[in-house]
């Protein structure tokens, strides 16, 4: 049998593993594969914005999802990600970041032939995408590109590069939380959002946006910019599946990419990384038993998610515990939400035991 020819070139798509999420597709492209935790984020963080839109899909949605997925970003020279028509459907290709969600936000549109004014666009996209995944590395907010702002966005619409993304997401949130989201999608859905760009014009927009709130935009920007250009709230946590408390944790699990709980992989050093990872609430502040068996090569470490109390984590609760297998610690924990991860060299994954439990006063 020959080897098969070099020269044969297959487009990229084949390459990887193609995971079927409902509507949504999914091909990795750092390694050939996902691990089952991660899949489930992808799907849950899909249906997620397809909630905050109000909209569901109405064609195939396919996710190139990497480190470098959005170098085959055709529209612009640094974009962090893209959605775009293809002759599949609506392609998605982003790093395994909150892009994810800004980009399904603009997938769903598209297929459902909706598209408009970019500070709309890209200010909706920016405030749903908070809430899954971890928040991309973006541009800092340069106050002077706070302008030109909305009004002017749409009367000249400009592309992409003339506005600043954290201005369109404060606005677009801004509208979200004085008007609510049926003016927001009555208007977004609207006939300034549909037809090609000749079909559009900045006046329909305009006319759109004031049937919808009762407000011109002249007016919402205004008020808008007297209340501040705070910007859309970032998540300090990814969200984890929750583990009860009952009297302490017992964990009896593996690090194995089919695990439901077991999120990656993350490559580092050529090593590929996967993370068991629970999250649970410790009812009161105390000293706790900590004692992790393991397979040789597995590291256990938790940390506190408290929620900042008057801006600031208490002392106590920022405990960060690090194990290695056969290690055992008594640690102070708050009464926080605590992240328990079992972090490990996926191809050689292993079973692992965690005992977490109240110390005994004098032992
Ligand atoms: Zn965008």
């Amino acid at each position: 049998m020959p080897l098969v020819a070099a020269g044969c070139s297959q487009s990229d798509d084949t390459s990887g593993t193609r995971y079927e999420l409902g509507a949504l597709s999914v091909v990795p492209t750092d390694e050939p594969y996902l691990c089952e935790g991660t899949l489930s984020l992808l799907g849950q963080e899909f249906v997620r914005v397809e909630n905050a839109l109000g909209l569901s899909a109405q064609m195939p949605v396919t996710a190139y999802l990497g480190e470098e997925a959005a170098s085959d970003c055709t529209s612009t020279d640094n974009a962090l990600g893209c959605a775009q028509f293809g002759t599949e459907g609506v392609t998605i290709r982003s790093p395994l970041t909150d892009v994810f969600a800004h980009e399904v936000a603009h997938a769903v549109r598209l297929s459902r032939g909706l598209w408009g004014a970019s500070v709309i666009e890209e200010g909706y996209a920016e405030a749903v995408a908070v809430g899954g995944f971890p928040p991309a590395p973006r541009l800092p907010i340069d106050p002077r590109s706070v302008s030109p702002g909305p009004l002017s966005s749409v009367r000249d619409s400009l592309g992409h590069a003339d506005f600043d993304y954290g201005m369109a997401g404060s606005f677009v949130q801004w509208i979200r939380t004085t008007h609510g989201d049926t003016p927001l999608r009555s208007f977004t859905e609207s006939s300034a959002f549909s037809g090609t760009a000749s079909q559009r014009s900045a006046e329909n927009t305009m006319a759109s946006f004031e049937s919808a709130f009762g407000q011109s935009l002249t007016d919402a920007e205004s008020a808008w910019r007297q209340q501040g250009l705070a910007g859309v709230t970032t998540p300090r946590y990814v969200p984890v599946p929750s583990h009860p408390w009952d009297n302490g944790v017992y964990l009896r699990n593996t690090l194995d990419c089919a695990n439901e709980l077991v999120r990656g992989p993350s490559t580092q050093d050529g090593i590929e990384y996967g993370f068991f990872r629970i999250a649970t609430r410790i009812p009161e502040t105390s000293a706790y038993s900590i004692d992790f068996r393991a397979d040789p090569g597995l590291v256990f470490e938790m940390t506190a998610r408290c929620t900042p109390q008057d801006g600031v984590v208490p002392a106590d609760f920022q405990a960060f515990v690090v194990l290695a297998p056969g290690e055992a610690a008594t640690a102070m924990l708050g009464a926080c939400e605590w992240a328990i991860s079992v972090v490990g060299d996926l191809s050689i994954g292993g079973a692992f035991e965690v005992d977490i439990a109240p110390s005994q006063p004098g032992s």
